[in-house]
This record gives structure tokens, C-alpha cells and sequence, in this order.
């Protein structure tokens, strides 16, 4: 008999990763706030609960993926969650990106009620869940991680077992850091080019064949030269990230230096309007501040 697997949380990421889950043989039933995103995963073979009860009432593995740290809370430990009503024993893997203390914390309350946690965020974007090649980092106790394999290897590429409960988020906190750090160049960069006017395009070919070259470049470049601004992922859940990077930077006594400054970008972005848009809308930003279109 299939592996039954309960999916809670069917936006951007979530559909097509419990898509792929289906096509891997597990039975899937996935329950997510609005219905209607629920539509995908049951024309791709799977099942829509109108609760978290009713997804989880039979799973063997619940996953979740859902934006944040008080919405994982919600999910799992809040009244009529995944903690109140799934089967003692279940895998929980939780793909979202929150923070490590929370994660951490969640893996103590579950565990004191007899279920099994990992911390699973994973990196590559829109485009890594469309096409299963998601980098997953998994915090989390080592037989867990076992377990959770058939899961991982249908929805990821590069998964690593990075440490005790907590780590993936941790590993996925720096991640963030990258990307932003990288995004904001990669803006200026387009900004400075522009103003020269080059062509733009030919010079990110050149620049991604050289050191300059990055998997940002690769998946992000077309959209910004061309601006292109619909979510891939959203500001707002970037905003979330460098919050969660500074702030456990913070409490390491680690200077971030470059993280604040494209943090508080980042802020800006949020606080003008943009927290729907892609991340790559720093480039907007920029433009706003060398008094270019808006
Ligand atoms: P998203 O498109 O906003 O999807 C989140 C989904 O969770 C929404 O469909 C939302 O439903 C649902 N949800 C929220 N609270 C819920 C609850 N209490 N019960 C059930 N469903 C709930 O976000 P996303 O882009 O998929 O991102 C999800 C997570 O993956 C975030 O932590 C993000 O940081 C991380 N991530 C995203 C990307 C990316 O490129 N997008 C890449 C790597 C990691 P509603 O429709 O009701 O809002």
C-alpha cells in the first residue's frame, strides 16, 4: 500500500512539490487556508481535506510548507494541528523557512508528544520545486532523516544532513543572506550597465560564464533586464529571512555587515508597496534611488 503523506500548504512551493510526491506513488491529500489552491494537487492524482484533521487523520508523513515562523506554530501546535490530531509516531518534515530557535523549540513539544520533527527548508527557488532539484538542508535526528528519504529525494537534488533540530534553518538563514547579497549586486550591476548602455543582455552571458557567474544570475537575470516582477518569491518572504539572519546573527555576536545593509533594503522595498512582487524588485529600488523610472 502507498505511503500516505499529508501536505499542508499549497502555494508557490508546496503545489508542485506534493505534485511530484504524487507522481513518486504517495497517496497525497493536502489541505491548505484558501481551497482553492488545492485544485493542482487533485487534478495531479492527489486529495483536498478541508482541515488539517482531516489530511493528517491517516498519514504516515505530514509535510509542511507554509510562510512562517507563527504559521508553522499554528500548523503544528496550535488547537485542532497536527500535534492535536495525527497519529503519535508520524513523520513531520517542515520544509517552511522560520527560525532556528522556533524550529527548535517545535522539535521539543513534539517529541514530548511522541512525533518525530525535521527541520527541512530548502533553496532553489520556484524553479527548483517545478523541476524536483531543490537543495534541502535537514536538521534533525539521524533515523529521522532515514525515514524521510523517499520524501526528500522526490522533491530535491542536494540534501544534507547538516545537524540536530534547529540546523536546517540555521544553514537556510545563510542561504538568504547570499541570495540577498547577491540579488542587490546583481541590481546594481544592471543599473550601471543600463547607464552605460551596453548590451545588457550579452553582458550577463559574458559575466555568468566568468566568476561573476551565479545560479541568481542564471534564474534571475532575463526577468530583471526584462522587468519582470511576479513571484518566484516574494519580497515580504525575503524580508521575513534577512529578520531571521540578523537577528540570530545578533544573538551569535556575528557582524553582518553587508546582510543589515541589504536587510534594510529589502525593509524599504516592503514598506513602498512592493511585498507581492519577486525579490528581484531590488532592482526597482535602485532605480528609485539613482532617480531612474520608479
Ligand atoms: P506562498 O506561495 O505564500 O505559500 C504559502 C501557502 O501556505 C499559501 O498557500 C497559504 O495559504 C498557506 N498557508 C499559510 N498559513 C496556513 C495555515 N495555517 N494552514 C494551511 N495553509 C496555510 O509561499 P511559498 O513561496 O510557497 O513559500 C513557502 C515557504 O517556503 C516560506 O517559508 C518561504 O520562505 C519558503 N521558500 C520559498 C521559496 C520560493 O522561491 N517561493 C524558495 C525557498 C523557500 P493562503 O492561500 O490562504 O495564503
Amino acid at each position: 500500500m502507498a505511503t500516505r503523506l499529508a501536505f499542508i500548504g499549497l502555494g508557490i512551493m508546496g503545489t508542485p512539490m506534493a505534485e511530484h510526491l504524487v507522481r513518486a506513488g504517495f497517496d497525497v491529500t493536502g489541505y491548505n487556508r484558501s481551497p482553492a489552491k488545492t485544485r493542482r494537487l487533485v487534478e495531479a492524482g492527489g486529495r483536498a481535506a478541508n482541515s488539517i484533521e482531516e489530511a493528517v487523520a491517516d498519514a504516515d508523513i505530514v509535510c509542511v510548507m507554509v510562510p512562517d515562523s507563527p504559521d508553522v506554530r499554528e500548523v503544528l501546535a496550535g488547537t485542532g494541528g497536527v500535534f492535536d490530531t495525527a497519529r503519535p509516531g508520524t513523520l513531520v518534515i517542515d520544509f517552511s523557512s522560520i527560525r532556528p530557535d522556533v524550529s527548535n523549540e517545535l522539535w521539543h513539544q513534539a517529541k514530548a508528544k511522541g512525533f518525530r520533527l525535521l527541520d527541512a527548508p530548502v533553496s532553489g527557488g520556484q524553479a527548483g520545486a517545478v523541476n524536483a532539484t531543490l537543495s534541502i538542508m535537514v536538521g534533525g535526528e539521524v533515523a529521522d532523516v532515514e525515514a524521510a528519504q523517499p520524501v526528500l529525494q522526490a522533491v530535491g537534488k542536494t540534501i544534507a544532513h547538516v545537524g540536530p533540530p534547529g540546523s536546517g534553518q540555521t544553514v537556510k538563514a545563510a542561504n538568504q543572506l547570499i541570495v540577498a547579497g547577491h540579488l542587490e549586486l546583481l541590481a546594481e550591476a544592471i543599473v550601471f550597465l543600463e547607464a552605460y548602455g551596453v548590451d545588457t543582455r550579452k553582458a550577463m552571458t559574458v559575466l555568468g560564464g566568468g566568476l561573476a557567474g551565479s545560479a541568481v544570475l542564471n534564474q534571475k537575470s532575463e526577468a530583471m533586464l526584462t522587468r519582470s516582477f511576479q513571484p518566484g518569491f516574494r519580497v515580504e518572504l525575503h524580508h521575513k529571512d534577512l529578520g531571521i539572519v540578523t537577528s540570530a546573527a545578533r544573538e551569535a555576536g556575528v557582524v553582518i555587515p553587508l546582510g543589515a545593509l541589504v536587510a534594510q533594503l529589502m525593509a524599504s522595498l516592503k514598506a513602498q508597496g512592493n511585498a507581492d512582487d519577486d525579490h528581484s524588485a531590488l532592482l526597482k529600488l535602485l532605480e528609485r534611488l539613482n532617480g531612474r523610472r520608479s
